[in-house]
Parts: structure tokens; C-alpha cells; sequence
């Protein structure tokens, strides 16, 4: 008998057929004589009106408001599911964020869990209960509901599996796995068997959203065993896994891409010390993340160009920080582009094999795309391009590092 953890996302989930198909995969590991707590995301495209309605009401934002709208897509479906499953025969009960509770900060809209009481579950998955549990959403310090930011279920279900010590997190989607790049945009994308964390964290954070970023450092810190597969078949999935489980690596495991960028340049900056740090220090105190930055002097002139990349939804506030400073920073004028996306290339054996970044330029060139920025970790290269290019950039470098799958 083991402790299972699943989690259906909004696709997994986005009718009541759908949902009693989940009630149906729950039922086989009740079965099977598992103890199992699933943790549900809405509806799919649920949290996107509310998201919309909670902007739309009125100009005045107050994120805690903002938190009670979104977070009740969840309240549907696991209420829903619960139903479904006595509907079988199940023993379930729904539980809300704070009714179990999952504490988090108080930054609402992207809330960071700070520690869930696991006992109430534990009593009642020990009694043959399925707890069906409310993905994306807490309760603050100050007894306010928070949700943890889009795609936050994953993070709430590796927290729920890690307070539960359960031996399983399975993390049921519209994709059979992990695959080398988004399959939707890559028809030729291969599904991994494995893939390291560190890898995952990669891929997630530059843009790969079948796990949120979040979840991936989560289950990397308290060794959760986490596999993503689908709600619609039975395919073995793709085993999120420390690095010295896999045996033999490609050089390239993955390419990510992050569609929602924009791009500021500075232009003239006066070339001296201090510059950058009031940039970017101005940015920073208004909560403004810049991602990839890159800066050309010209010793002829004394000036200098600072070009970055931020989320584009920060575009507006980005450029009205950097209008405000103008003055303290002496600059010529300064361009916003909203049409860039982000493209990386990731991979672990990186580390070892020279060669990488030259065949990403080389392909990028070959297409005639253009990098505006680029950036490197120890296992990622990422660039800036125009977003008229993201998939023919996505496919050819696909192409490019062996990754096609030709069967
Ligand atoms: P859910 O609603 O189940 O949480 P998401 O839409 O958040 O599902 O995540 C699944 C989606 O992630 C897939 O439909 C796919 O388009 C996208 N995706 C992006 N990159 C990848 C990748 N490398 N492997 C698999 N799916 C990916
Ligand atoms: N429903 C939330 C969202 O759409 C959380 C999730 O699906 O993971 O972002
Ligand atoms: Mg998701």
C-alpha cells in the first residue's frame, strides 16, 4: 500500500465527463488499496475569466480582493469531484486552502506556502477517505485567501505529497509527459522517460508550463517523486529525477520557449560607474523583474546602451520607472518592444561538451532570425528574439541539436 498524491490540471478537469474520468482514475488507486489526496485545478479557461472579470471591475487593484475572485475556480471542481467520486461508491470529502490549512505570506497573487497541517488528512486517508483538495490557493498570516500564482496547483500538490510524506506525486495533464519542447508548437518533440530537476527548473522557468517553476524547486528540496502523464491514457509518463539517476545524457535536453517578453533599450547612458545600479536599482524597488540584460559602450562616444528583458505585462510600469529617473540618469531616449520572446536551450551535459551556443547561433543565423539578447547558466543558453520567429526558431533548433523524433 503506498500514499499517492495526484493532481489534475484544468484541462484534466474542464467538464463534468472530465471529471468523472478523473473520478475513475482516482477510484483505480483506491483499489489498488492506496491511500490517495488529489489536488484539483479549475476549470480550464475558469481562472482566465476570472482573472479578466477581477481586472475589468474597476481601475483599483487590491490583490487580496483579486485572491478571493480567482481562487474560487477550485472551489467548483473539488466539490465537484467529491460528488463524483460518492457518486462511485468513494468515500471523499472536499477541503478548501484554509480549511486544512495550507499557511502562506501574504503576497497575494503569488503567495509562497510556508507550511501545511497535514494531520487533519492524514487521520482521514488512514480511515480509507480520499481528500480531494483545492490546488493554487492558502490562507495568509492575516487570514486572507492567497493563491500562488498561474499554475500554482502543481506547487500546492508537491507541498501537499511532501507534508503527507507521500511516495508518490503523479501529475496528471493534457501531454503524456515531459517531451524536448512544447509538443503543441513541435509536432516532432519526443517524450522524455526522465528528466533531472535541475533540468525541469530550467526548462520551467524559461517558459516550459507543464510544471510550474515553483513545484520543480519543491520537489527537488524535499525529494518528492514526481512523474507528469496523462489524464486520458495510460502511457508511462516522464520521471522528474535527481542527476545521478540518469546514466546517459544527450547534450540538449530540451528547448523552451517564453512567449510573453518585452524588450527595453536605453539609449546614451553616460558610460560610468553607478549607471546600471540606478537602472536597475530603480526597477527593483518597484518589484519590477528583469530577466536578461545586455550593455555595449563605445569608448569613442562615452556612452553607453542598455537593452533588458522584463515580463511584458511590466512593460508599461518599466518604462514609466525609467521616464521617472531620466533626469538622474542623463540618457538620449528609450525603446519598449513588446513583440519578443525568450528562447533557451537547456541541458545538463552542457557543462562538458563545447560547442553548444556556436550551433544555436549558427541555426538562428540560418534562418535569418536575429538575437537582440542573450544569456547563459551553467546548463542553459537563452535568447532574445522577434516573436514573428518563436517557432520557426522552436523547430529548427530542435532540428538542429538531434532531437526530432522521425518515427
Ligand atoms: P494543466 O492545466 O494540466 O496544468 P498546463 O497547460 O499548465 O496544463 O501545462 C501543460 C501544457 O504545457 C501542455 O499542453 C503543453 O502545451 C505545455 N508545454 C510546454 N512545454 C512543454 C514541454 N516541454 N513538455 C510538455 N508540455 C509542454
Ligand atoms: N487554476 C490556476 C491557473 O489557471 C492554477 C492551476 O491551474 O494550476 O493558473
Ligand atoms: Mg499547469
Amino acid at each position: 500500500m503506498a500514499r499517492i498524491v495526484q493532481k489534475f490540471g484544468g484541462t484534466s478537469v474542464a467538464d463534468l465527463d472530465c471529471i468523472r474520468n478523473v473520478a475513475r482514475r482516482v477510484k483505480t488507486e483506491v483499489d489498488a488499496g492506496h491511500e490517495v489526496a488529489v489536488v484539483v485545478s479549475a476549470m480550464s479557461g475558469a481562472t482566465n475569466q476570472l482573472v479578466d472579470w477581477a481586472s475589468d471591475i474597476g481601475s483599483l487593484h487590491d490583490a487580496r480582493e483579486y485572491d478571493t475572485v480567482v481562487a474560487t475556480g477550485e472551489q467548483v471542481t473539488v466539490g465537484l469531484l467529491a460528488i463524483a467520486l460518492q457518486n462511485i461508491g468513494i468515500d471523499a470529502r472536499s477541503w478548501l486552502g484554509w480549511q486544512i490549512p495550507i499557511r502562506s505570506d501574504n503576497v497575494h497573487g503569488a503567495a509562497r506556502i510556508d507550511s501545511i497541517d497535514g494531520w487533519a488528512i492524514h487521520d482521514r486517508l488512514k480511515n480509507g477517505q480520499v481528500a480531494v483538495i483545492a490546488g493554487f490557493q492558502g490562507i495568509g498570516p492575516d487570514s486572507r485567501i492567497t493563491t500562488f500564482g498561474r499554475g500554482g496547483s502543481d506547487t500546492s500538490a508537491v507541498a501537499v505529497a511532501a507534508a503527507l510524506q507521500a511516495d508518490r506525486c503523479d501529475i496528471y495533464t493534457d501531454v503524456e509527459g515531459v517531451f524536448t519542447t512544447d509538443p503543441r508548437i513541435a509536432p516532432k518533440a519526443k517524450k522524455l522517460s526522465r528528466i533531472t530537476f535541475e533540468e525541469m527548473l530550467e526548462m520551467a522557468s524559461s517558459g516550459a508550463k507543464v510544471l510550474q517553476t515553483r513545484s520543480v524547486a519543491m520537489a527537488m528540496r524535499h525529494n518528492v517523486n514526481l512523474q507528469v502523464r496523462s489524464s486520458f491514457n495510460d502511457i508511462t509518463g516522464t520521471l522528474v529525477v535527481n542527476e545521478d539517476s540518469v546514466v546517459e545524457q544527450e547534450t540538449i535536453s530540451g528547448i523552451a520557449y517564453s512567449p510573453d517578453e518585452a524588450k527595453i533599450t536605453i539609449i546614451g547612458l553616460p558610460d560610468k560607474p553607478g549607471i546600471a545600479a540606478g537602472v536597475f536599482g530603480a526597477l527593483a524597488d518597484q518589484q519590477v523583474n528583469v530577466d536578461m540584460i545586455v550593455q555595449s559602450a563605445s569608448s569613442a562616444t562615452k556612452k553607453t546602451d542598455i537593452s533588458f528583458s522584463v515580463g511584458r505585462d511590466d512593460l508599461k510600469k518599466a518604462v514609466d520607472i525609467i521616464n521617472k529617473i531620466e533626469t538622474d540618469l542623463e540618457f538620449e531616449s528609450v525603446d519598449a518592444s513588446p513583440n519578443v520572446a525568450k528562447i533557451s536551450v537547456v541541458g545538463t551535459a552542457m557543462r562538458t561538451q563545447p560547442g553548444v551556443a556556436k550551433t544555436m547561433f549558427e541555426t538562428l543565423a540560418s534562418k535569418g532570425v536575429n538575437m537582440h539578447v542573450i544569456s547563459t547558466s551553467e546548463i542553459k543558453i537563452s535568447v532574445l528574439i522577434d516573436s514573428e520567429y518563436t517557432e520557426l526558431a522552436v523547430r529548427s533548433l530542435h532540428t538542429a541539436y538531434g532531437l526530432d523524433n522521425d518515427s
